[in-house]
């Protein structure tokens, strides 16, 4: 039985229907935004006086589940130990901290608000355990990214030029392994890692196939953008982690620039976690903030979008498809290190890591995020991440959210940090402060917006009803001043609404329910599809180690799906 329900009063926060903050009532039936109905017929009423109600919080990039993640957990059973989540704190007991298990990942989502997250980062031939994982994961809603750039097939047809086979491939890709958008990391670089080398601008070639990472990024943006995907490419920059990248950062959205975006959109690339790659300086020792110039950039060209990646002074877990750049932070660190190939397609590194704010490198880092969040002017095209946990923990978003809203949280935190912070960033010269309708746009609207989920992010008629409700009265606090007030009432809902029913009340889980993976699914005509499949068997029958009818995973091996389906042409 579905309920209906009316929130009452509430201080709406909506941007993509343009309210801000007006007091109304949102109403709700079978897991839908509805049209205003009689008191008499609902099943429950929310008094929402005085509290703000935005759409549910969407993440965009937070690694969650996969067999890097999972490799993760095993890394780290003293990451594990400080954070026990016995059962009745949650419905089902788990661990938390940088690499949460599946079920915790979900309620401490859910507790914030959020309900839709998107896994950033999986190998095509391992994405059968991505699923298993994504369908452990209670109450929201989720999809993964599978990974393309340093693929045997992809790199094939771009060192012929064959767009049109590409195309038809990545569709494939997409559809059997039931991903939703592409996903680039260090174009190229896994493929030579997989000979000791790396990629060390857009233009040095990948061995063997002597394609270079602009040829990879060009050829996916075009065809992503031909078969209109809901989201653009998804790209983690060549060089990222190392000082003078912001560099290489600008030349990889400029190269994408006259690409033609899909009907009704301007954008064709989305960089992500741009903090690891907004680097200044040419070493370690004058290591300094990119930001600025990044965020001149993006501010002049319509055509990209970011999320930030923000740092936060904790010990986390970093994992990354990067595998060259895990084995850099394994030597600087001397930490443990998993590497992981994935044969034909990708591969992994993971290195537990710790930022300290009296670290000059970790306080730079630290403004960097902000940085970015603040100089960057279109809200709809820079959203909240902390590349979960590569920065640290998705728990602290309500911190980063404070210190957007607040001058003066910031500056407490510039104070006890390396004085490199104040030096060589623009942080302590930026007065900016994120309003209310700012973060529903940085943590919810935009992120839905990028990603073309039509019914997430917004509170208008027909829309999901995936809903959150924060004890906090925007015309009483001053989240300036009052900035304490902000981490509070983020940190735990006063109800989190997922599908219309009710999963948190007051901070705690009141109800485990089952979360969608939203995939895309492109339908290849026969015909057209044996263009390329007799290339593509023979690939599986000389290289790979699975034959090419085990490699498609069944739509029912999905536990809960929600399929977008676009036609090929
Ligand atoms: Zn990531």
């Amino acid at each position: 039985m579905m309920t209906s329900l009316i929130i009452k009063n509430g201080y709406v926060y909506d941007p993509i229907n343009g309210i801000s903050g007006e007091k109304m009532d949102i109403y709700v039936k079978n897991g839908k935004i509805v049209e205003e109905f009689s008191e008499k017929d609902a099943d429950i009423i929310i008094d929402a006086s005085n509290m703000i109600v935005m759409p549910g919080g969407v993440d965009i990039h937070s690694h969650i589940a996969g067999p890097k993640v999972n490799a993760g957990r095993l890394l780290r059973p003293e990451d594990h130990r400080k954070d026990p989540v016995p059962r009745g704190v949650t419905p089902v007991s788990g661990v938390g901290y940088s690499i949460p298990s599946t079920f915790i990942e979900g309620y401490r989502y859910a507790i914030m608000g959020w309900t839709t997250v998107m896994e950033p980062a999986t190998p095509p031939l391992k994405t059968r355990h991505t699923h298993e994982e994504l369908n452990d994961i209670p109450i929201i809603d989720k999809g993964c990214f599978p990974l393309m750039d340093s693929n045997w097939v992809v790199l094939e047809y771009i060192a012929n030029r064959e767009f049109e086979k590409l195309k038809i491939f990545v569709a494939w890709l997409l559809s059997v392994v039931k991903g939703f958008a592409v996903k680039i990391v260090n174009p190229g670089g896994m493929e030579s890692w997989g000979w000791g080398q790396n990629v060390k601008s857009l233009d040095d070639p990948v061995p063997y196939f002597e394609v270079t990472p602009r040829e990879i990024v060009r050829g996916l943006a075009r065809v992503n953008e031909e078969l209109r995907l809901p989201h653009t490419i998804h790209l983690h920059t060549n060089n990222l982690g190392i000082p003078g990248n912001y560099e290489t950062t600008i030349e990889t959205m400029e190269a994408v620039k006259d690409i033609t975006p899909a009907e009704g959109r301007k954008r064709v690339i989305h960089i992500t976690h741009v903090q690891f790659s907004a680097y200044a300086g040419d070493s370690w020792r004058n290591f300094a903030s990119g930001a600025a110039d990044i965020a001149d950039y993006v501010n002049k060209n319509e055509h990209v979008s970011i999320d930030i990646g923000q740092v936060i002074f904790t010990d986390t877990t970093t994992m990354t498809a990067d595998g060259p750049f895990e084995y850099t932070l394994h030597k600087l660190t001397r930490f443990k290190w998993i590497n992981s190939d994935v044969e034909l397609e990708t591969g992994a590194g993971i290195v537990p890591y710790i930022y300290r704010p009296k670290i000059a490198v970790n306080a730079v880092q630290w403004c960097i995020g902000l940085e970015l969040a603040l100089l960057i002017k279109d809200p709809w095209r820079v959203f909240l991440t902390t590349d979960h946990p590569n920065g640290g923990p998705f728990v602290y978003y309500p911190q980063i959210i404070s210190w957007l809203m607040s001058r003066k949280a910031r500056e407490e935190v510039l104070e006890r940090a390396h004085s490199a912070a104040k030096k060589r960033t623009t942080l302590p010269d930026i007065d900016r402060e994120y309003t209310f309708e700012e973060i529903a746009i940085f943590t919810r609207a935009g992120q839905a917006r990028v990603l073309g989920l039509e019914k997430k992010g917004h509170l208008g008629i027909g829309a999901d009803a995936d809903i959150a409700i924060y004890d906090i009265d925007p015309k009483k606090i001053d989240p300036s001043k009052d900035y304490k007030a902000v981490i509070k009432a983020f940190s735990a809902a006063k109800y989190t609404i997922k599908d219309g029913e009710i999963v948190v009340k007051d901070g705690k889980v009141v109800k485990d329910i089952r979360g969608k993976t939203i995939w895309v699914d492109v339908q290849i005509p026969e015909d057209v599809l044996q263009q390329i499949y007799e290339e593509v068997k023979e690939k599986f029958m000389f290289y790979y180690t699975v034959n090419l009818n085990n490699y498609p995973i069944q739509p029912t091996y999905l536990h809960k799906e929600e399929k977008i389906t676009l036609p090929l042409y």
